[in-house]
């Protein structure tokens, strides 16, 4: 079912969590809420469950109003990064709780507890105690809870927070494919950037109680529309130019033609878009540059430099086996980009 939020306004005491957001998660949709620790990610997410009323603006779940209608009528399906299973009840007693409490028959709760064990693989666990399963089991458990009574929407907080990185990245796929499978519209909480942009359909940036950015990954990546974004996804050389007449000047690069309103402008360059040594040498834009740090990730090497003019810059290049060694540090190399892999970061 769709999700909309109009205008919601939260503030405890002098603190406002939420100041006027706006979002609609489409039927089916994969939508992430994406910001620093106090953004106001958590305070929305209960809003829409229910378990705080918003100040102002309404949450519309369909098309009926339930800003200020109980948790327990929403008909949400809600998994949190501390799994949150009653430990005194088996798996099959966890996953039948929700059915019961909706008043549903015994044969028909058995039958749903046995598919939705399937579909979260763990058909042989359901006499096991919380206790006696492992973390990424368990919340698989809380995942099928959550889904087990067809819900009109599933929000997730954080639910692969308690990981390690390995369990995270086949939790984060298995959550996708389940969530395809089944349709279900889902809002899902994260300030994990990387795993934002693996699951989502679209991503809200948020920062100080407003979304900054709402867009696919790709737009969120290629076209951040603040500072802020464009620092908080991925990593980022944010370089200031000025602009006139079609044209930029950049210190130490010179000037190159770029469309840009003029005046003071705030440039985005992808590590992986400043080329460095003799890749350099083909770009318009080049200046001289020393090597500070060289990094190996595995497939690609990473370099912080800096030039006369920019105290720090990130390259970030593949690298493959039959490669000559990457310039050593404190090495001086040509550095260079070409104007299209440049974005004007509108608000700056
Ligand atoms: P985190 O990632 O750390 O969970 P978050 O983005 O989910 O952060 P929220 O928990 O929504 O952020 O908090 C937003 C702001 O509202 C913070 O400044 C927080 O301190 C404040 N806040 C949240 N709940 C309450 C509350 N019950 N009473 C007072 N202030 C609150």
């Amino acid at each position: 079912m769709k999700l909309s939020v109009q205008g919601i306004v939260k503030r405890f005491g002098s603190v406002t969590a939420l100041n006027g957001v706006d979002l609609t998660v489409e039927e089916g949709e994969f939508l992430t809420i994406l910001g620093p620790s106090g953004s106001g990610k958590t305070t929305l997410l209960k809003s829409v469950a229910g378990f705080e009323v918003p100040d102002e603006g309404i949450v519309l779940l369909g098309d009926r109003d339930v800003t200020l209608a109980p948790a327990r009528s929403r008909n949400v399906g809600m998994v949190f990064q501390n799994y949150a299973l009653f430990p005194h009840m088996t798996v099959a007693g966890n996953l039948a709780f929700p059915l019961e409490m909706r008043g549903v028959g015994k044969a028909e709760i058995a039958r749903r507890v046995k598919e939705v064990l399937a579909l979260v693989e763990l058909e042989t666990f359901s006499e096991r105690l919380p206790r006696q399963l492992s973390g990424g089991q368990q919340q698989r458990v809380a995942l099928a809870r959550a889904i087990i009574f067809n819900p009109s929407l599933l929000l997730l907080d954080e639910p692969f927070g308690a990981l390690d990185r390995k369990l995270r990245e086949t939790l984060q796929l298995e959550v996708r494919r389940l969530q395809r499978r089944l349709k279900l519209t889902t809002l899902f909480i994260t300030h994990d950037q990387e795993e934002a942009l693996i699951m989502s359909d679209r991503i809200a940036v948020m920062d100080q109680g407003r979304i900054q950015q709402l867009g696919t990954p790709g737009e969120i990546y290629d076209y951040p529309v603040t500072r802020f974004v464009a620092n908080f996804i991925g990593e980022s050389n944010l370089l200031d130019g000025t602009a006139s007449g079609g044209m930029v000047s950049l210190p130490g690069f010179g000037n190159f033609p770029l469309i840009a309103p003029p005046g003071p402008v705030t440039l985005l360059l992808r590590p992986e878009a400043l080329r460095i040594g003799a890749d350099a040498e083909q770009t318009p834009c080049r200046a001289e540059a020393t090597v500070l740090e060289t990094v190996f990730l595995g497939l690609s090497v990473k370099f912080r430099l800096k030039t006369t003019d920019v105290p720090e810059m990130l390259a970030r290049m593949p690298l493959r086996p039959s490669d000559p060694p990457p310039p050593a540090e404190g090495s001086r190399i040509g550095i260079g980009f070409r104007p299209e892999d440049i974005h004007v970061v509108p608000r700056g």
